[in-house]
């Protein structure tokens, strides 16, 4: 049976029942969500990635036909055009569009994998490769419905690079070179960061073909393909260069060694003149070998460092690591059997090593690598899955034990994606905010947010961010996060700082520097600190070119301690202050005497109560909206001088225990209180959700 031809259009059905079996599993996410009202925006469900909003839009400003200066939008990005494309030639809505992208894009996968077993000789093995790898674990992690990212042709590329790669070598005809060529040229364009993994691609063939295929010329050609498709040149002169250069070695065919060799050496120079390995030294550098310390020094001055706070940037242990590739742990050892199994058997197949190299990174460089890995350990479990059927004399038996073990190696992850209900990024009412905001703002303001609502804030609103999933090193997360939690006077100055300079650092390129620094030279200041002390008090601020609106969520509560991190450190030595105090629990029970908290914390009479210990509460305040959302707050002073301060958010069900300096910060000032200095800000929207205020320095 290994060996059993397919037809073409046997293999083609084969091929569209894996795509739509990888579609109709990516349905039951939105089948889980689709009548969630607080999920949907123009009556579509919205999308659950940030930094899809990012691409989205770049595909809102390439169809408006335009961005504003320094905005950050991704109008040139790939993902961003194919989505401007589409929507302009589909009969669908843009949310629709950006929801079932991945959809359809991610489950491309199959067709790659079915591919290569077709080279091999083992379309069986390839299907059911092709229905656990269109849909295991991580794989759908990243290519679910409403995953808009660029993900969703992140594995397809390459593994068609792949297929490419291996059908030229066996087949050692010219015409598949092209296909080679076209498939890395693609898959570098779409994803500038695959660079590393093309290039061990390239690299694998060229040991492959050292080891054991030396005197094939035909191989070396592939190579000068790769390389010059790698090479970071211009598409306008590489696809010609390309195409030229395949009329040349088509027309002559018996070219001399020397020759090919000579090619060879020139598109290895092309490589390291045009970018060569930085650009996978910079990213070695920055996943598996981690700046140790906290803090990151710019130019003297030392700012928190965003990798601290990643998550998905840290070592992951072997079950998690072996169900993300394949499900289960049992199906991933299996797989790896098989895949060595298919080596011993197939030796080109060790053209795949980078993509299940890759994927076995994830186990120091952290979780976003198992992708890799997935369509080639699910092709060879197919294989040993068909490679052991064959030792059934019977063919029912055989057919059987194929069913069943294909049917167990899937279900695993049908479990997981069943229970895997990720929310979207935002909601309902929080868009709404936004929406309201895009009507009053103009295109040049700017909004103050943490840099998880960059994107969204920006699609939503059509404004400004300081910050953005691209754009959160410690420097520039400095200003807003001190903007946040900083008293009212300070945040205000540095907002009102950050938007002048920001912009006039886009006109004059003389005007460089973290926003600190620009400050200290503005002002005269010798020392950071001493510029940072001024910012508390009356200082001439720059003309004001634009507003600067404060978008203050409620669910940014969750991150408040994160967020502190990046200001409240010393930037002169980068040593962050002690931490605040920060407490928010639900309330689970109150009686007369006292509040019960969900942390086991105890609030009775003016105290705080945790176990033998007694703290004093200098203010307990009671917050709640009335019904016609207008907040209302009581203020009891109790121990004056004890510094701790709780508040009792009734309409939340929470409460919050904090320091004097996070009590006076600007989001609890202005989004838990609504204690606003008039003179300072002024509110614009005010909902539960999220509020917004207008600077009005
Ligand atoms: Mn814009």
């Amino acid at each position: 049976m290994q060996n059993l031809k397919l037809s073409t259009k046997n293999f083609i059905i084969l091929i569209a029942v894996a795509y739509l079996f990888s579609i109709l599993v990516r349905t039951i996410w939105v089948y889980q969500f689709h009548d969630i009202d607080a999920f949907k925006w123009n009556n579509q469900l919205m999308i659950n990635t940030n930094d899809g909003y990012g691409y989205a839009e770049g595909a809102r400003d390439i169809l408006a036909g335009g961005h504003q200066k320094g905005d950050g939008s991704f109008v040139d990005s790939p993902l961003s055009i194919v989505t401007a494309l589409l929507v302009k030639i589909l009969p669908f809505s843009f949310e629709t569009i950006i929801l079932w992208m991945p959809t359809f894009f991610g489950s491309l996968l199959v067709i790659p994998i079915m591919l290569i077993a077709r080279v091999l000789n083992m379309e069986y093995a390839g299907f059911i490769g092709a229905l656990l790898g269109g849909i295991a674990w991580s794989y759908y992690n990243r290519t679910m419905t409403g995953y808009y990212d660029t993900d969703m042709l992140n594995i397809v590329l390459p593994t068609f690079t792949l297929w490419a790669t291996i059908y030229a070598i066996l087949k050692k005809r010219n015409r598949y070179i092209l296909l080679v060529a076209f498939f890395m040229v693609l898959s570098n364009w779409w994803y500038f960061q695959s660079y590393s993994l093309n290039l061990s691609m390239a690299g694998i063939l060229l040991l492959y073909t050292l080891i054991f295929d030396r005197e094939d010329m035909f191989n070396y050609k592939v190579l000068i393909f790769m390389l010059i498709s790698l090479s970071q040149i211009d598409l306008y002169i590489k696809v010609p260069l390309i195409l030229a250069l395949f009329g040349f070695f088509h027309t002559k065919s018996d070219l001399d060694r020397r020759v090919i060799f000579s090619i060879l050496a020139l598109s290895i120079l092309i490589i390291f003149a045009t970018g060569g390995l930085d650009p996978i030294i910079s990213r070695i550098n920055g996943y598996l070998f981690r700046n140790s310390s906290d803090t990151i020094a710019n130019e003297g001055l030392h700012y928190f460092s965003v990798v601290k706070t990643v998550r998905e940037a840290g070592a992951i242990p072997f079950e998690l690591f072996a169900n993300r590739i394949s499900g289960h742990p049992i199906t991933f050892i299996l797989s790896i059997i098989g895949y060595l199994l298919l080596i011993f058997k197939n030796r080109i197949f060790l053209l795949s090593l980078p993509l299940v190299g890759l994927g076995f990174i994830a186990l120091w460089g952290g979780l976003r690598f198992t992708v890799y890995a997935v369509p080639i350990l699910a092709l060879s479990i197919g294989y040993l899955i068909v490679y052991i059927s064959n030792y059934f004399k019977e063919k029912k038996a055989k057919w059987a034990f194929i069913a069943i073990a294909t049917t167990a190696i899937i279900t695993p992850n049908i479990i997981h994606i069943e229970k895997y209900r990720v929310p979207t990024v935002f909601t309902k009412q929080t868009v709404a905010v936004l929406d309201k905001l895009k009507h009053i703002a103009s295109r040049e303001d700017f909004v103050l947010a943490w840099w998880d609502y960059g994107y969204p804030i920006r699609y939503y609103a059509d404004v400004k961010t300081f910050i953005d999933g691209a754009r959160h090193s410690g420097s520039v997360n400095y200003p807003v996060s001190f903007a946040l939690l900083h008293n009212q006077k300070a945040s205000a100055n540095i907002a009102r700082l950050y938007a002048e300079y920001k912009e006039r650092s886009l006109r004059d390129k003389n005007f460089t520097g973290t926003l600190l620094e620009q400050g200290m030279r503005e002002y005269g200041k010798k020392s950071v600190n001493e510029f940072i002390a001024s910012l508390n008090g009356d200082i001439k601020l720059p003309q004001k070119t634009r507003d600067v609106y404060f978008y203050l969520p409620f669910k940014m509560m969750n991150i408040l301690p994160t967020i502190d991190l990046f200001s409240n450190l010393n930037p002169e030595t980068g040593k962050n202050y002690s931490s605040p105090l920060f407490i928010r629990a639900g309330l689970i029970k109150r009686d007369s005497r006292s509040f019960y908290l969900s942390n086991g914390i105890q609030i009775t009479g003016s105290n705080i109560r945790r176990g033998n210990s007694i703290l004093p509460i200098e203010q307990f305040i009671v917050t709640e909206y009335d019904n016609r959302g207008k907040l209302h707050t009581r203020t009891k002073h109790l121990h004056i001088g004890s510094g701790i301060y709780v508040i009792y958010m009734k309409s939340y069900n929470q409460f919050l225990i904090l320091d004097r300096r996070l009590f006076h910060s600007t989001y609890i000032q202005l989004f838990v209180l609504e204690n606003y200095d008039p003179k300072l800000f002024e509110p614009t929207i005010l909902t539960p959700f999220a509020k917004v205020f207008k600077l009005k320095v």
